[in-house]
């Protein structure tokens, strides 16, 4: 037939007959981390960049609220701290991640919203980078923590739908009702001043200090001004430092 001259000679990976690029580097898996106060937008960042880079956001804040929810074993244990700002045991948060990472689709990459906390959280993140071969970035979200406080303490959510809005930012159109579903929206347990004050201390003791854990051992760590620009501006910032 007079085609031996065709594509013969390249084997074609199984499944890859698309034109699906196997570069090997570009298989391991992207580790974004976001680090940065409550209230410092960590978690938009995240909803913008699961969209734009196609990898699933672990935000552990959102799987223990889950589990509280559903009342299992890991929600009762967990509520009352949660209730009282303070951080729940690194074991139970390390168990959840490790369990979400072995996740297939965390196997092209992922972002890490509200995890490590704590030191000892950092080290045994760090181990199951290694093993998985991840590429890290550290992304750390700088803001005023006095800006934090008006942010957080004007969330309102409704308690149907899980809309978010805030008072001055994002209100409802009828003041503390939800747009979609009609219901009273209510001030999330975690969103009170005294509690927003509580994890505040704890992030400035506990967190800010792996800024400097990750920074020593040689990730790629960036400061991100989040105090001024909207959501959409700090995103450009972030897309263009992994790039
Ligand atoms: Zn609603």
């Amino acid at each position: 037939m007079g085609r031996k001259n065709q594509v013969t000679s390249v084997a074609v990976p199984a499944g890859r007959e698309n034109g699906q690029t196997p570069n090997p580097k570009s298989q391991a898996p992207l580790a974004l981390i976001l680090f940065g106060p409550p209230g410092s937008g960590k978690g938009t960042q995240a909803k913008l960049l699961v969209k734009t880079l196609g990898i699933p956001q672990i935000s552990t804040g959102d799987m223990l609220r889950e589990h509280v929810r559903k009342g299992n074993a890991v929600g009762t244990k967990v509520e009352a701290k949660m209730k009282a700002g303070i951080l729940v045991k690194d074991e139970v948060v390390n168990r959840l991640v490790e369990e979400r990472l072995a996740q297939p689709d965390a196997a092209r990459g992922f972002i890490l919203d509200g995890y490590p906390r704590t030191r000892a959280q950092a080290e045994t993140l760090c181990g199951m980078l290694a093993a998985q071969g991840a590429e890290t970035v550290v992304i750390h979200l700088v803001v005023d923590y006095n800006e934090v406080i008006a942010r957080l303490t004007g969330r309102r959510q409704c308690p149907v739908c899980g809309t978010l809005y805030n008072v001055t930012s994002k209100p409802p159109k009828v003041p503390g009702v939800c747009d979609l579903d009609g219901a009273a929206l209510s001030v999330r347990e975690d969103d009170r001043e005294e509690v927003i004050r509580e994890r505040l201390d704890a992030y400035q003791k506990q967190t800010r200090p792996l800024i400097d854990f990750f920074r020593e051992s040689g990730k790629r760590l960036y400061d991100v001004d989040a105090s001024h620009d909207p959501p959409e501006a700090v995103f450009g910032k972030i897309l263009a430092l992994i790039r």
